[in-house]
């Protein structure tokens, strides 16, 4: 992908300068119904992953250790071949909300590539990351700020939902 890497660079220069505009511009999103929001979200959200590659990036995976439900779990241990027991112990651990969370970061799951070797059996949480599509996007504002400094497209995305007005 064209340019994934320069912008890679670019948010990593400028992420920490923008995270008091984005918590006032999500603010003031919050106190107003916007119908036009959802649509947006979607268009800024594809767009963002056209500039950047996430396999250039990985960031999530390296830094945010991902929730992994009951089901997850059960699914990512079909996938491996390993029995839940030996899974929790050797891949979870409980976080301070005692939600069940990866126990490293990086995951343990990412290879030297930035490639989930379970990609097609990941947890929820990883799906859904970084929750700016759609209606993901709405349900989600008190994420966002705090995100942007993690993820180079969320900080994309609200960076051209400002320039737009919204
Ligand atoms: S399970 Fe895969 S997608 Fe989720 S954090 Fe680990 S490497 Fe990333
Ligand atoms: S932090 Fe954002 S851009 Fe980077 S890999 Fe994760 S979802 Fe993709």
């Amino acid at each position: 992908m064209e340019n994934s890497l320069a912008h890679i660079q670019a948010w990593k220069n400028r992420r920490r300068s923008q995270k008091k505009p984005f918590k006032k511009f999500l603010g003031s999103l919050s106190k107003r119904k916007n119908k036009d929001l959802d649509q947006k979200a979607a268009e800024l959200n594809e767009k963002a992953f056209t500039k950047i590659d996430c396999l250039d990036c990985a960031n999530c995976c390296t830094s945010i250790p991902p929730i992994v439900t009951r089901s997850d779990v059960r699914r990512l241990c079909k996938a491996t071949g390993i029995k839940e027991s030996e899974f929790k112990k050797q891949y979870l651990r409980q976080d301070e909300d005692d939600d069940w969370v990866m126990n490293t970061t990086p995951c343990p799951f990412l290879q030297e590539d930035n490639k989930c070797s379970v990609y097609e059996d990941r947890p929820k949480a990883c799906r859904k990351y970084p929750h700016t599509d759609a209606d993901e996007f709405r349900n989600n504002l008190d994420l966002h700020a705090g995100n942007a400094h993690y993820c180079p497209a969320v900080f994309h995305i609200l960076e051209e939902m400002i320039k737009l007005g919204s």
